[in-house]
């Protein structure tokens, strides 16, 4: 039996149409294009600027970035073993980015490096809706500001993002963690405290207990919240430097009417984390609730080599996840793009004229179909039908002689002839107003 092949699990293809993979509605490439634009443009309104970075990192790089104890590097990661050399498929990009920016040393550029970023991510997680192997993320990063107006700029941007594609039923869920004297001293007061309780943990908060004992915050096991409820307070260890930045970052949000809850138990998965950090959540979306997050992470630059500390900030976001979320607020998303004309041949001079003729317009910007197949008149008309084209251009040797064409609108249904010379003329001008 021939072997047949298909997407492995957890990854799905991107198809002109919508389609469906494991049980999850992709939409096809034209929604996608649609959505990675407005984002792109919007970035550009807040001043961020686009990088790519490779696909393949070392797994060193992303290991110290975003911390051995994470469930990312311990679990998740997709490793490449080459010689003896190990790369992996990168889970996140912000380490990706930072280290471009210590490469690249683009703090000489001067100012504040506002950088974006669109593109896919790979975790081996157990795939559910929402939850995939290979995801697409887009995000952006602030690179040398402290100053809490970055912090805010960057969630204000986060949430213009749904805002612009009508998802408002959000939680936007804020904390800070203190810089590393703070977390150094909360972490063993709270180890402290749970210690004696450990037998009541979770398998896995028992782990954490002695690894990354503040990842336990987020714990969603009912018990474990009972417990915590009686804990230490992240928020009573905050120094006052930590305390000053997490009040003004609340007062900028205030100035550009974000609402936020605060949340001490938000403490994110990534190691880097410091001060600020944020979640934008849905109530739409089931288990996988995320749509986005991200907070302030001053001490990764250094961790990647840095000789100074480069305080930063940034948010990343899952795009198929702000598929499920447009498509639960019911937002209609671009279908295919239709041509603005398809062209019926009718025998072969015609098929000859339509063919240079054809190339002549797509040189002129038209979208423009025509037979590859030397169909017949009803099947070319069929043809046009399903591409949806806006006009069919019907030649037979009788137009070309006489010099002009019919050119039928489809949803109208009226039929015009038009001298040849006009065509693209008459097609541009009718497509500005029917597009
Ligand atoms: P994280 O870096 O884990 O906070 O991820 C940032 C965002 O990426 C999340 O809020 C999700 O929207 C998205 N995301 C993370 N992991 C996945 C995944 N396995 N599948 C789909 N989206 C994901």
């Amino acid at each position: 039996m021939a072997q047949s092949f298909r997407t492995i699990r957890g990854t799905f293809d991107i198809l002109p149409d919508t389609s469906t993979s494991e049980g999850t509605s992709i939409p096809g490439t034209p929604a996608w294009q649609y959505v990675e634009s407005r984002i792109r443009e919007i970035m550009r309104r807040y001043d961020f600027e686009e990088v790519r970075t490779p696909i393949l990192e070392e797994t060193e790089l992303i290991a110290r970035g975003v911390g051995a104890q994470t469930d990312i590097v311990s679990k998740e990661m997709f490793v490449v073993e080459r010689g003896d050399s190990s790369y992996v498929l990168r889970p996140e990009v912000t380490a990706p980015v930072v280290r471009a920016y210590l490469q690249h040393h683009l703090a000489q550029r001067g100012g504040v490096q506002k950088l974006y970023y669109i593109g896919p991510c790979f975790r081996a997680e157990s795939p559910q809706k929402g939850r995939y192997r290979q995801f697409h993320q887009f995000g952006c990063e602030v690179l040398g500001a402290d100053d809490a107006r970055a912090d805010a700029e960057m969630i204000s941007l986060m949430i213009a993002i749904y805002r612009e594609f009508g998802i408002t039923n959000t939680r936007l869920r804020i904390n800070s963690l203190g810089g590393p004297e703070t977390r150094t001293a909360y972490r063993e007061a709270l180890r402290s405290y749970l210690q004696p309780h450990a037998e009541e943990l979770t398998e896995t908060s028992r782990k954490r207990l002695a690894t990354n004992p503040l990842r336990i915050l987020d714990t969603k096991d009912e018990g474990e919240r009972r417990l915590l409820a009686g804990a230490p307070q992240l928020a009573d260890h905050l120094d006052e430097v930590d305390r000053l930045h997490y009040d003004q970052v609340q007062r900028y949000l205030d100035d550009l009417g974000v609402a936020f809850v605060e949340d001490p138990y938000l403490v994110r998965g990534l190691d880097y984390y410091g001060r600020t950090t944020f979640e934008l959540e849905s109530d739409d979306l089931g288990a996988q609730s995320a749509l986005a997050g991200g907070g302030r992470y001053d001490m990764l630059a250094t961790e990647l080599g840095a000789k100074q500390p480069v305080p930063a900030i940034g948010f990343a976001a899952g795009m198929e996840r702000l598929f499920l979320a447009m498509s639960a607020a019911g937002v209609e998303l671009p279908g295919r793009h239709v041509p603005d004309a398809f062209f019926v041949a009718l025998g072969d001079d015609a098929a000859h004229w339509v063919f240079r003729e054809a190339q002549r317009l797509r040189e002129v910007g038209l979208h423009v179909g025509l037979d590859l197949k030397g169909r017949s008149m009803k099947a070319q008309m069929r043809e046009a039908n399903r591409q949806e084209a806006r006009r069919v251009v019907i030649v037979g040797s009788d137009e070309l002689e006489r010099g002009k064409v019919a050119v039928r609108d489809m949803a109208s249904g009226e039929q015009e002839d038009i001298a040849l010379e006009r065509l693209a003329d008459y097609l541009r001008t009718t497509t500005g107003e029917t597009a």
